[in-house]
């Protein structure tokens, strides 16, 4: 399989020669941009299949880059930020970018997410027409409105439906709780999030009755949920 060119934005220089030299060990090919300017300007004229951005740069906030890229690409995008910019980590993902990093991080990590990333990569093409969504062994037929796990059909209330079906259409990115409420409800007030938090642990309970069978909801605690892509080889190991 070919390895993705990935842009690392990244004005701390130890932590971006990190990347680099993790990325260099692991045969990925990269470059570098030390500020937003820079940034966009890699992104337009290499047109890389990955983004790591730094949020805080010293030119122009990592979220400004984000819009401007997602205005003509939908490169997976995942932001690095330090603990204290939690708040930027929401607006970013709400902005567009697909997942985020906490600094500090391992290296493990940061190649997971890599990996993450090319797995929509590879996905987004096919998925984008057919009304059939397939995801490890639930199935979703968009066409008739139902869900099934394995052969056996699962009910959902319309707005259960409504959440698998998102997450079905964003597999392998984080949504925010904002991001979501809006989509469901047209709003996000404090209560629209506790409901969501109720409508999604009944959700996942039907979703997850079957104890071999993977969880695909991933839920990051103050931030929101992601549907992982299973991936096939991974269940025929089971
Ligand atoms: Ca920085």
């Amino acid at each position: 399989m070919n390895k993705p060119l990935i842009l690392v934005v990244e004005d701390d220089k130890p932590i971006r020669n990190l990347v680099a030299a993790t990325l260099k060990m692991h045969d990925y090919k990269f470059i570098t941009a030390e500020n937003g300017a820079g940034a966009v300007l890699e992104a337009s004229s290499h047109n890389p299949d990955v983004m790591l951005l730094d949020l805080g740069l010293p030119d122009m906030d990592g979220v400004d880059v984000i819009k401007r890229i997602r205005s003509w690409s939908n490169m997976p995008i995942i932001v690095i930020s330090a603990r204290s910019e939690d708040r930027d980590k929401i607006e970013a993902l709400d902005s567009g970018a697909d997942d985020y990093l906490t600094k500090p991080f391992s290296v493990e990590e940061l190649l997971a997410r890599i990996r993450v990333a090319q797995r929509r990569l590879v996905r987004a093409d096919r998925s984008a027409e057919g009304s059939l969504f397939i995801n490890g062994d639930l199935k979703i037929d968009l066409a008739a409105g139902l869900v099934y796990l394995g052969d056996e059909q699962i009910h959902l209330t319309p707005i259960e439906y409504r959440l698998i079906c998102l997450l079905a259409a964003n597999v392998g990115k984080v949504l925010t709780h904002t991001y979501i409420t809006q989509k469901i409800w047209g709003s996000s007030w404090e209560n629209d999030i506790a409901s969501l938090r109720v409508f999604m642990a009944t959700l996942r309970r039907k979703l997850e009755s079957d104890p071999n069978s993977k969880r695909c909801i991933q839920t990051h605690i103050g931030v929101g949920y992601r549907m992982l892509r299973i991936d096939p080889a991974d269940k025929e190991e089971k």
